[in-house]
């Protein structure tokens, strides 16, 4: 905030100021870097970031360094689940190169079976699901060793529970500020990200930003790469360039009701058209 920085180390959060080195460099300190710093006052919990160490990744949309993974959580009821944006979240974080986890939400007020029936398309796809309830802690323990040594950003409509499933596996942990991303300079519109801290080397990026936004820059020919389980087929279509829509000798449409369930093909002919 403000060109300063807080630094989590050892249990405390020091304030840190990052002076003129990055500057000179171009280089800016992202939330999610990891950071080599110099302590100025132990007391004040002060100090000067030195070095930002190599990242694994940057995210656009929050500017957020290092994410391991993303945390994609809908509730099947209350607010009923809208799957075009759950299948536009998974094709946001393949598209960032981060690997989606699948929440499903609210499993206590779930008397339709679509909690299981969603778990099942998902995982046959590859994806992680780990069905949850807040309301009774349910799936948590297996949601906070999904966590564990990560750093995740959260992802989801509002109302799903985003933030009582975070409540129960921090314990209500410690936030480190709340960060205004770079977007929204000059708005009066609070939007920030938050980096939550579970334990010493767990984290949680709650923002706003990682929304189906970033979703405007989709180009129709790379959409059907982000659908990983058709990714096996495409070098069986007739054409190179196969949108997999009309063209006759189509390897993925062949799929659709054997491995390609037929509510994501359609979800996709739904994005392409
Ligand atoms: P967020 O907007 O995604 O952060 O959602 P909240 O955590 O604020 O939760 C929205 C509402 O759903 C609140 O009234 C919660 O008490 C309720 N809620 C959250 N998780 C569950 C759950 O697992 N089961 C049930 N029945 N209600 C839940
Ligand atoms: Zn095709």
């Amino acid at each position: 905030m403000g060109g300063s920085y807080e630094v989590a180390c050892d249990g405390a959060v020091y304030t840190c100021s990052a002076r003129g080195i990055f500057r000179n460099r171009k280089e800016t300190p992202l939330i999610g870097d990891r950071v080599e710093f110099e302590v100025i006052s132990e007391p004040e919990r002060f100090g000067h970031v030195l070095r930002i160490r190599e990242r694994t990744n940057t995210l656009k949309r929050p500017r957020v360094a290092n994410v391991d993974q993303a945390l994609i959580v809908f509730s099947v009821i209350r607010p009923a689940i809208n799957v075009d944006l759950l299948d536009r979240f998974l094709i946001l974080s393949e598209k960032e190169g981060v690997e989606a986890v699948l929440v499903l939400n609210k499993c206590d007020i779930d008397t339709s079976g679509e909690c299981q029936r969603l778990r099942r398309v998902y995982e046959d796809i590859g994806y992680r699901v780990i069905v949850t309830s807040a309301a009774n802690q349910d799936g948590l323990h297996e949601l906070g060793a999904v966590l564990e040594g990560k750093v995740s950003v959260l992802a989801g409509p509002s109302g799903v529970g985003k933030s009582s499933i975070v409540n129960c596996v921090s314990g209500r942990g410690m936030e480190i500020g709340e960060l205004s991303s770079k977007m929204d300079r000059g708005k009066h519109t609070t939007r920030h990200a938050e980096l939550i801290q579970i334990d010493d080397d767990t984290f949680i990026v709650d923002s706003p930003g990682f929304t189906a936004l970033a979703m405007d820059e989709l180009k129709p020919d790379e959409i059907s790469g982000y659908f990983r389980e058709f990714r096996p087929f495409f070098g069986g279509c007739r054409f190179n360039d196969c949108k997999h829509l009309q063209e006759p000798d189509c390897a993925v449409k062949e799929q659709v009701g054997k491995t390609i369930s037929r509510e994501r093909y359609e979800r996709y002919r739904g994005l392409m058209l």
